[in-house]
């Protein structure tokens, strides 16, 4: 049972395991609390119950592991090679959710906010600034819906359909 994935997927699937109180998500809450924020946290009463959530700002926030949230494009989410199908689905599944819980957080007048792990990844002082920085201005600001990756903020693409279409394009295992 011991070489079902290798090192670095395990640690990948292993970071996105626990889906409240991660090491990025932490990051982040001190870092907003610290400015002056005030937020609820994992809020039971929202689609896909937001890890941060400011009614002030009618705004919640996710943040999400590149492995288990299948961040397209990302070089932190590769399917193992094993059992790949297997992931596959499970991840399919798993954007296929997040698509519908953002959806129904945007039809009941939410913005939305996916900060991916890799945008947090290096977190030494000037780089977090800057992350840090566009997260509050996307919070006070009127912006719609919209992601942050490695690359900067863009809107969020939240689309169901389009989700399951971003997903088919992974490598089958047969
Ligand atoms: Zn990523």
């Amino acid at each position: 049972m011991t070489d079902i994935v290798d090192q670095a997927t395990r640690s990948r699937m292993m970071s996105g395991i626990r889906g409240k109180n991660t090491k990025p998500e932490m990051l982040i809450r001190k870092a907003l609390h610290a400015r002056g924020f005030r937020y609820r946290l994992h809020a039971p009463d929202l689609p896909g119950k937001p890890d941060l959530v400011f009614p002030r700002y009618k705004a919640v926030l996710f943040v999400h592991g590149c492995f288990w949230h299948g961040h397209p494009g990302c070089k932190h989410f590769r399917l193992p090679g094993t059992r790949t199908d297997f992931w596959a689905s499970k991840i399919t599944a798993n954007c296929v959710r997040d698509s519908k819980q953002q959806h129904l957080l945007i039809e009941k007048g939410w913005r939305v906010l996916v900060i991916w792990e890799c945008a947090t990844r290096k977190l030494q002082p000037e780089y977090a600034e800057n992350v840090f920085n566009l997260v509050c201005g996307w919070l006070k600001s009127d912006t719609g819906s919209a992601q942050l990756d490695a690359n900067g903020l863009s809107p969020l693409p939240c689309s169901v359909t389009e989700s399951a279409t971003t997903l088919k394009v992974l490598p089958p295992n047969t």
